[in-house]
C-alpha cells in the first residue's frame, strides 16, 4: 500500500526509475506473486483436490492478485491502467476477508452450516467493499497523486475496507479459537494452531504495511511489498498446515479411498445416462467410459429379456425414481451379479441422477444353492424318518396290543387282567362300587380236541368267546384266563345284575352252533360267580385280595363242574 508518497525510499526510487526496463522485474511484488503462483501449482498438484483444498485456492488465487495488481501498477504510467489495477489489487483484498472466512468454515469442519442465505450474506459486505473499490465516489476510497495512481491519498472509503476486512478477520479468528477449544484430534488441533498463526503474520504485516506505508507515509521511508509478504507467509504456513497435518477432509477423502477399493463396482449416472464417476470394481462389468451414456438395454441386450430381466428393464425406463434390483448370469462366464439402481433425489424429489452397483454373487449363488440342495435333502430325509417314526408308532401299538391280548381269541390276556383288576378293586373298594367275576370253562372240551383237532378245537373257543363278548358291556374285560377258561370282570354289577348276565350268556353258548366243514359242534359252559357289593370291602393287599377271590370263584367252578357242568354257581 504506497500512501502518501511524497518521497520514495531509494529501491523504490531506483525501481521507478528502471520502470518499464528489464530490472523492474525484480519488484518485491513480482517475486511474492511469483512465490504464490508457485505454491498455487504446487498444491494443485501434489494434493488431491478436495471441496476443502478448492475453497483454499480460490482464496489462495485472491491473495495472489495482491501482489500481482501491486507490480502492475508500477510497470505502467499510464493513470487509466494505474487505477484499473490498483483497483484490481484492492477488489482482491476486499474479497480476501471472506475468502478467509470460507476458509475457515470448510477447515473447521463448519462447512455444512454455511448455507446459500448465510454465505450470501457475508459476503454483502465484501462486495460493497468491491463496489466502493470500483465506483470511487469522488475519489472518497483514493485520489491519484502526482498525475498518476502510483502515489494516491487514501479518503474514508478505504478506511470502510480496511474495517471491513479485519472485522472478517476478527471473525475467522474467533471460529478458529472456538474450533481450537473443541477440536479433539491433537493434529487437527497443530493444523488449526498453524492456521491461526497464519492469520496473524498476514493481519500484523496488513497492520504494519498500513502503519508504515500510509499513516507514517510523511515521515517513514516507504517499504514496498509488506503487505505482499505477509501474504506470502502466511500461505506459507497454510500450505504447512495442509501438507504436514493432511486432514482436510479427511471423512471425504475415506469416502473416495472407500469408493475406489470397492470390489463393488459403482457407477454414477446423470438424469441421462451419462456416467459421471466410476470405480474399478466396475470395469468388468461396465465397458463404458466416465463421460459416455450407460445403457441398460445395452447392458442387458445379451440376456434373454424376458420375466423378472423385462420386468426390471421397463422399470428402469419407465420408473426413474424407483430404488430396484435384479440379478442376472452373465453369459459369457455364467457369473451371478446382483445389479440395484438407486436414485439421486433432490428436496423436490426431482431425478438428479442414479448410482448403480454391481455385486458379483456367484460365490453367494453358489452356496446359497448348495445350502437349498442340502436342505431338500435334509428335507426328503425328514419325511423318511417321519415315515419311520410312524411305522415304529404303529408296531409299538401293535407289539402292545399283542402284550396284552391273546392271539387266539382277541381276548385280553391273564396278565393284563390281573393288572387291571389291582387298580380295579382298589378304586371299587374306596367308592363303593360293587362289581362281579365270572370265571368259566368249556365243558368236556378234550372231547372236542380228540374228535376234531385241535385247530377244530381252536375254533370253537375263539366262537364262544365271541359269543360271549357279544353279551358283555364296553366296560367289562373278557380275558382268557388260559386254555378254554375265560374270565369276565364287570364293574358296577351286583349279584343280581351278575346273574341275568350269566344266563344270558349261558342261553347264547347252548343256541351256539360251531359249523366245522359239514359238521356242526355244540358246546356248553360251567361258571363260578363271584360279587361282591363292597359295602363291607376292606383290605390292604389288592394282589392277595384278588388271590383269595379267584380262589373262591374257582371252587365255585369246580362246584359247578362237580355238580354236572352247563351250570353257575355262586361263590361264597
Ligand atoms: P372239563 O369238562 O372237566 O373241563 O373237561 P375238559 O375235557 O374240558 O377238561 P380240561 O378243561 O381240563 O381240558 C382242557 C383241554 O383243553 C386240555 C387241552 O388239550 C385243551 N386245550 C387247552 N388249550 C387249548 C387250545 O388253545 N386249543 C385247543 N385246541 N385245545 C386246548
Ligand atoms: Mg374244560
Ligand atoms: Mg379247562
Amino acid at each position: 500500500m504506497i500512501g502518501r508518497l511524497s518521497h520514495v525510499s531509494a529501491l523504490s526510487r531506483y525501481l521507478l526509475v528502471k520502470r518499464g526496463k528489464q530490472l523492474a522485474f525484480l519488484s518485491p511484488d513480482l517475486l511474492l506473486f511469483v512465490s504464490l503462483f508457485i505454491l498455487f501449482v504446487c498444491v494443485l498438484t501434489f494434493n488431491r483436490i478436495t471441496h476443502t483444498h478448492k475453497v483454499y485456492l480460490a482464496f489462495h488465487f485472491i491473495m495472489m492478485l495482491w501482489p500481482l495488481g501491486q507490480f502492475a501498477v508500477g510497470m505502467t504510467g499510464y493513470p487509466e491502467y494505474q487505477t484499473a489495477f490498483v483497483k484490481l489489487s484492492f477488489a482482491a483484498l476486499s474479497l480476501l476477508g471472506p475468502g478467509w472466512l470460507a476458509f475457515v468454515f470448510f477447515l473447521t469442519g463448519r462447512a455444512g452450516q454455511l448455507n446459500r442465505r448465510k454465505a450470501v450474506l457475508y459476503m454483502i459486505p465484501a462486495l460493497i467493499c468491491v463496489a466502493l473499490v470500483m465506483w470511487n465516489p469522488s475519489h472518497l476510497f483514493m485520489s491519484p497523486l502526482g498525475g498518476g495512481y502510483f502515489n494516491r491519498e487514501y479518503g474514508p472509503l478505504f478506511w470502510v475496507l480496511v474495517i471491513t476486512q479485519f472485522i472478517y478477520f476478527f471473525v475467522a479468528l474467533l471460529i478458529m479459537f472456538h474450533a481450537l477449544k473443541t477440536v479433539q484430534s491433537p493434529n487437527q488441533r497443530k493444523q488449526l494452531a498453524i492456521t491461526v498463526i497464519g492469520i496473524f503474520v498476514l493481519t500484523g504485516f496488513t497492520v504494519l504495511d498500513i502503519l508504515i506505508n500510509v499513516l507514517l507515509a510523511p515521515w517513514l521511508p516507504i517499504i514496498p511489498g509488506l503487505m505482499s509478504l505477509g501474504i506470502l507467509l502466511s500461505d506459507c504456513c497454510f500450505v504447512v498446515a495442509i501438507y504436514r497435518f493432511g486432514i482436510f477432509d479427511l471423512l471425504s477423502m475415506a469416502q473416495r479411498d472407500i469408493f475406489e477399493h470397492m470390489t463393488m463396482g459403482i457407477i454414477v449416472v446423470d438424469e441421462n445416462g451419462k456416467v459421471l464417476e466410476m470405480n474399478h470394481g466396475a470395469l468388468p462389468f461396465v465397458k463404458t467410459a466416465k463421460g459416455e451414456s450407460f445403457e441398460m438395454e445395452k447392458f442387458l441386450a445379451p440376456l434373454q429379456t424376458q420375466g423378472e430381466v423385462y420386468e426390471f428393464l421397463y422399470r428402469y425406463r419407465h420408473h426413474p425414481q424407483d430404488r430396484m434390483q435384479t440379478e442376472i448370469t452373465l453369459p459369457e462366464n455364467s457369473h451371478h451379479v446382483a445389479i440395484q439402481i438407486s436414485p439421486v433425489l433432490d428436496d423436490r424429489r426431482t431425478l438428479l441422477g442414479r448410482v448403480i452397483t454391481f455385486h458379483d454373487v456367484t460365490e453367494l449363488r453358489k452356496l446359497v444353492d448348495e445350502m437349498n440342495r442340502k436342505n431338500e435333502a435334509l428335507h426328503e430325509r425328514n419325511l423318511e424318518l417321519i415315515t419311520i417314526q410312524e411305522e415304529l408308532f404303529r408296531v409299538n401299538q401293535k407289539l402292545e396290543q399283542m402284550a396284552i391280548t391273546d392271539g387266539l381269541t382277541g381276548c385280553y390276556n391273564r396278565r393284563y387282567l390281573m393288572q387291571q383288576l389291582e387298580h380295579e378293586v382298589l378304586l371299587n373298594m374306596r367308592y363303593r362300587i360293587p362289581f362281579t367275576i365270572f370265571l368259566f370253562d368249556i365243558d368236556h372240551f378234550k372231547q372236542i380236541n380228540d374228535r376234531y383237532g385241535h385247530l377244530v378245537g381252536d375254533e370253537v373257543i375263539r366262537s364262544t368267546a365271541d359269543i360271549v363278548r357279544t353279551k358283555l358291556r364296553r366296560t367289562d374285560i373278557l380275558a382268557r384266563y388260559g386254555g378254554e377258561e375265560f374270565t369276565v370282570y364287570l364293574p358296577h354289577t351286583n349279584l343280581e345284575q351278575a346273574e341275568l348276565l350269566a344266563d344270558r350268556i349261558m342261553n347264547a353258548i347252548n343256541e351256539n352252533l360251531v359249523t366245522v366243514g359239514p359238521e356242526q359242534v355244540h358246546v356248553t359252559i360251567s361258571m363260578g360267580i363271584v360279587s361282591e357289593d363292597s359295602e363291607e370291602l376292606a383290605f390292604d393287599d389288592p394282589k392277595g385280595f384278588l388271590r383269595e377271590l379267584f380262589a373262591r370263584v374257582d371252587a365255585a367252578l369246580y362246584k359247578a363242574k362237580n355238580e354236572g357242568r352247563n351250570r353257575v354257581v355262586l361263590a361264597h
